[in-house]
């Protein structure tokens, strides 16, 4: 007699759950122009080792949890789109190192530990509000597919270069593979050391005259050190630092590939990352996405915008974290400048009178984007404080906790965004325009942010 479906072995039951994205509307899924291909190219991710481990992926989530409750702080960033070029050693470790010096400052503001989460080692795939892109070529009108990230075409506006290739998905594993290396080798091997890091920023208060103001705080984060030190502190956390890595978990196919069952508990888990967050575009309830992050057992992000209503994040939370698991489900939300402080009140009210307790982030660059005269798209920094500002403001207000900043940076000394204490103008922005897609805060103006974040924090 055949099993009934209650009595089919628990890893036939896992994959039926993990597939049923696949009968689902899935949006912003590249046109490969050949199946067979993709499938030969996932059977081959299929076979290859996890980038990350479950026990990770738990300890992440643990320490979310401990964000839920007010217990820390997240930080998480990096660029909006990872590209293969950019891969290098020195960019990898300009991030992190940004990443560091952030979360030293932001550690003295919150007075409680900071979780360190790089959109790294695996942000290779975006959505696009358009499928495709026209430009005028040669006094010609040409329309192409979009970009939609290293892990599916070409940025170069070339019919060859944007055509989805499916072999780019098995390059996104070996840059993010190569990625997580350094990142592990950098954060376990003294780089991270925390007065080292600390040395960063003081050298970078004191060389900038745009960054006097933060020269009190770093004073003070000196005296906290070397008052540690006299008692003879010097425990592993000032040497070493546990970072985490998330992205967007938009290809469906590279996700599933990439998923496993965790040999401890049986349990699936994608091991593309340890963190991964669906998208404004992609969190539909009855959508394929949605439907994929539900069957796996890392912690789970998911964007929210301005139109988000309290009953999609209600039923957002069913669907993801029927259990109420502490640190499943952490809110990233991303309203702009303009309408956090009406859009999130709401919403933070609703959930909380629900009972479910989710982590709170603050994402203040996706609501801020805007065309500049000159033609690029960027951000004003001030538009990006504000925002954060107001996600302070309604989490006071409401006696919940502000739990995180999620920002699109990089190591570099882009021109990208506007503002700051730099005074980046419009007129500015060509100067080193970088980003693959959207605009980056540079290295100032990262730790700017998170001096007046930490202000923010200790008020
Ligand atoms: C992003 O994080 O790069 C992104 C596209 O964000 P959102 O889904 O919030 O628009
Ligand atoms: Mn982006």
């Amino acid at each position: 007699m055949p099993p009934s479906r209650a009595e089919a072995p628990a890893g036939a039951r896992a994959d039926a759950r993990l597939d049923a994205w696949r009968d689902l509307p899935a949006a912003q899924q590249p046109e490969w122009p050949d199946r067979a291909r993709l499938d030969a190219a996932m059977a081959t991710l299929a076979t290859l080792p996890p980038l990350v481990f479950a026990g990770e992926c738990d300890q992440l989530k643990e320490r979310l949890g401990a964000v839920a409750r007010g217990e820390a702080f997240l930080l998480q960033g990096g660029d909006c789109a990872e590209t293969f070029a950019g891969a290098t050693a020195d960019a990898i470790r300009g991030k992190v190192k940004t990443v560091l010096q952030m979360a030293v400052v932001l550690t003295y503001g919150a007075s409680v530990p900071v979780v360190k989460l790089g959109r790294m080692a695996g942000q290779f795939a975006k959505p696009r509000s358009s499928g495709s892109e026209t430009r005028v070529v040669d006094g010609e009108s040409v329309t192409l597919p979009a970009y939609r990230g290293d892990a599916v075409n070409d940025l170069a506006f070339t019919p060859e270069a944007r055509t989805p290739d499916p072999e780019r998905l098995l390059r996104v594993y070996n840059a993010s593979a190569g990625t997580l290396n350094l990142i592990r080798a950098f954060t376990q091997g003294g780089f991270a050391d925390l007065r080292q890091v600390h040395e960063w920023n003081r050298g970078f208060v004191r060389d900038s005259g745009a960054m006097a103001r933060y020269e009190d705080m770093a004073r003070d984060i000196e005296r906290a050190l070397a008052f540690m030190a006299a008692c003879g502190a010097d425990p592993r956390e000032f040497r070493t630092v546990d970072f985490y890595a998330s992205h967007e978990a938009l290809i469906l196919d590279y996700e599933r590939a990439l998923t496993r069952t965790d040999s401890r508990t049986g349990l699936p888990y994608d091991v593309s990352a340890h963190l991964v967050w669906l998208g404004e575009r992609t969190r539909q309830l009855d959508g394929a996405h949605v439907a994929f992050a539900a069957g796996i057992r890392n912690p789970i992000g998911v964007k929210v915008g301005p139109t988000t209503t309290p009953d999609d994040a209600l039923a957002l939370i069913e669907r993801l974290d029927p259990d109420r698991e502490p640190g499943r489900l952490t809110f990233i939300t991303r309203m702009g400048a303009g309408r956090i402080r009406e859009a999130l009140p709401e919403l933070v009210a609703k959930v909380t009178a629900s009972g479910a307790q989710v982590a709170w982030v603050c994402d203040p660059m996706h609501g801020n984007t805007y065309e500049s005269a000159s033609g690029y798209k960027t951000r004003r920094f001030e538009d990006v404080v504000d925002e954060v500002r107001g996600f302070f403001e309604v989490h006071r207000a409401l006696g919940t906790w502000p739990g995180g900043l999620h920002v699109e940076l990089t190591g570099d000394d882009v021109t990208e965004c506007t503002g700051g204490g730099g005074g980046l103008a419009d007129a500015d922005l060509g100067t080193r325009y970088e980003t693959a897609c959207d605009p980056r805060l540079n290295h100032q103006q990262s730790l700017e942010l998170a001096f007046l974040v930490a202000e923010m924090l200790a008020e």
